[in-house]
């Protein structure tokens, strides 16, 4: 269509002339020999030659003359539409801000002309708790939200700075030419602020905060990928440290991240070989220093790590996504070691925060006791106080139908979380297990005898059973029954063993009770 006007202007522009040299030229005869057919061209004039030559030569510059102009529009929509391509490839259509690709190229020419005089800098952004609005209004709203929190940020910059979007609630700033670290400091303020003012969603006020690494080049690098990744990590142990922190790269974090995602690897092999396996703590009443039960606490021998915390790995468990299955293997293996057990022996086992949020895990337990043939009865789930608090709703319609089925349930590291009394009583629980912490500082603060004692006196006034945590000396036992505390688990009696110990250690405290009595 375009190249239609054109042609047609070529072809009159060929007309006039041809006309305009037939009128003037005396070489008249030459046409009509043109378009006769057979003509014999040695019949041609040198003159005539001339002329066709001539006429083909104008015709091919205008020709020439039209292509180059139509080629140099055509270039100019194609350099326009490139222009806008490169624009639409660079920028974030919901927030309207520059992202990841623009942050990736940007980041490079700043750091071609970084030096010590003139330094610059990565702020990485995560928004804390903006999952749980995409969560529980929808993602109209997190959008929503999202244009929100960008504005504000945007509206605290600092002028020279490049906000993006890098994706999902991620930003990032870049800082050429910085003053002074108070100066970035200060931005990182400001953002913390702007994002942590309430948010209105419909008639609900919420509030997120966001969390801020930050590296610096030259001093943590001069290559863009370094900084980026450096700046995460700053940025990882700022979301580590809890809401809305702010974290300046350290060397040490190079280590710290390359260790944690070393574990995450090792402990995915250890769940797929079913490596990790529980060992028992004894349980004990006092009076007689009898076993009631043992405690199930996890036990991974890494080959790489050596011994690995069950504080750390179960977490981390929990934040790759792999809770579930290990839970569900160590209970199955728990439940089929404590079958050889003497009957009258109870099996706790322990269920974490995480595993709680899963609507399934009452189902999934009671299809691990049909599928072992352990009795509901004789299996305790510990769940820990922050919990049955962070997931009351959950927790009530679980712990309801673990209890209909005959499981019992008992409040794991009672006094360390915020749990009011009718949240609790409204659980339905069947022990309380005061934790460790206090019974640590029994007989050294005051405060804390006095704490185990009201819990003590809780309890029995609601008719739970109580179970002390972490007795390690006899000062502690006689403490602790004192005040009428009647069973408890501590090194005192035991560690935790592997399964083919269990008759060791049963045998073991019934020879104790001999001695002791
Ligand atoms: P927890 O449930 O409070 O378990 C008691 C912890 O105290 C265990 O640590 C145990 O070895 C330790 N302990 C027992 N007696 C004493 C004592 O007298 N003195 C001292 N200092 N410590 C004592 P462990 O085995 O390292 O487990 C730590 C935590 O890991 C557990 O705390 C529990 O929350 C979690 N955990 C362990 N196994 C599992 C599991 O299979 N599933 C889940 N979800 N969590 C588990
Ligand atoms: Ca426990
Ligand atoms: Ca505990």
């Amino acid at each position: 269509m375009a190249s239609f006007r054109p042609a047609t202007l070529d072809a009159a522009v060929i007309t006039i002339a041809v006309a305009v040299i037939y009128a003037f030229s005396d070489f008249y005869d030459l046409p009509p020999k043109l378009f006769q057919l057979g003509t014999d061209y040695a019949e041609w004039d040198l003159d005539d030659a001339i002329f066709v030559i001539f006429f083909m030569s104008i015709g091919f510059a205008i020709f020439s003359y039209r292509r180059v102009k139509e080629l140099s529009i055509e270039m100019k929509a194609r350099r326009v539409a490139e222009l806008e391509a490169k624009k639409l490839a660079r920028h974030d259509p919901l927030t309207g801000l520059p992202n990841r690709r623009f942050f990736v190229e940007t980041l490079g020419e700043v750091l071609l002309t970084t030096n010590s005089d003139s330094r610059s800098a990565v702020l990485m952004l995560d928004l804390d708790g903006f999952k749980s609005i995409n969560d529980a209004y929808g993602h109209a709203v997190g959008d929503h939200a999202l244009i929100e929190f960008a504005q504000r940020i945007s509206a605290v910059m600092r002028a020279g700075a490049v906000f993006v979007r890098i994706g999902g609630d991620e930003f990032a700033v870049i800082v050429p030419n910085i003053k002074s670290l108070d100066d970035l400091t200060a931005l990182a303020r400001r953002i913390v602020t702007a994002v942590a003012e309430p948010i209105l969603i419909g008639q609900i006020s919420t509030s997120v905060g966001v969390g801020i690494g930050i590296a610096i080049a030259p001093s943590d690098g001069m290559n863009p990928e370094i900084m980026v990744q450096r700046a995460d990590r700053a940025l990882y142990r700022a979301k580590a440290e809890g809401r809305s922190c702010i974290r300046f790269f350290e060397p040490d974090m190079d280590a710290h991240v390359e260790r944690r995602v070393a574990i995450e690897t090792e402990l995915r092999a250890a769940v797929a070989a079913k490596t990790i396996v529980p060992y028992y703590q004894p349980l004990v009443a006092f009076e007689g220093r009898r076993v009631v039960g043992f405690e199930a606490l996890a036990r991974w021998k890494s080959d790489k790590f050596g011994w690995v915390s069950p504080d750390l790995f179960i977490k981390v468990a929990e934040e790759i996504g792999i809770i579930s299955e290990l839970g569900d293997q160590l209970l199955r293996q728990a439940c089929l070691d404590a079958r050889a057990w003497p009957p009258e022996l109870t099996l706790a086992f322990n269920i974490s925060a995480v595993q709680l949020r899963d609507p399934t895990i009452g189902l999934r337990v009671l299809a691990i006791l049909a599928e072992t043939g352990f009795s509901p009865r004789r299996l305790e789930l510990e769940i820990t106080e922050t919990a049955l608090v962070d997931n009351i709703k959950i927790a009530q319609a679980v712990t309801g139908q673990l209890r209909q089925a005959g499981v019992r349930i008992a409040l794991d590291d009672f006094g360390t979380g915020y749990a009011t009394l009718s949240q609790l009583l409204s659980l339905k629980l069947d022990r309380i297990k005061i934790d460790r912490s206090f019974v640590d500082r029994l007989g050294k603060d005051k405060e804390s005898t006095t704490i185990v004692r009201a819990v003590l006196g809780l309890a029995s006034g609601f008719n739970l059973e109580t179970t002390a945590e972490g007795i390690e000396n006899d000062e502690q036992l006689a403490s602790l029954r004192a005040d009428g505390c009647l069973e408890g688990q501590g090194y005192l009696f035991g560690k935790a063993v592997p399964a083919n110990e269990v008759i060791n250690v049963l045998a073991k405290l019934k020879s104790n009770l001999r001695v002791v009595a």
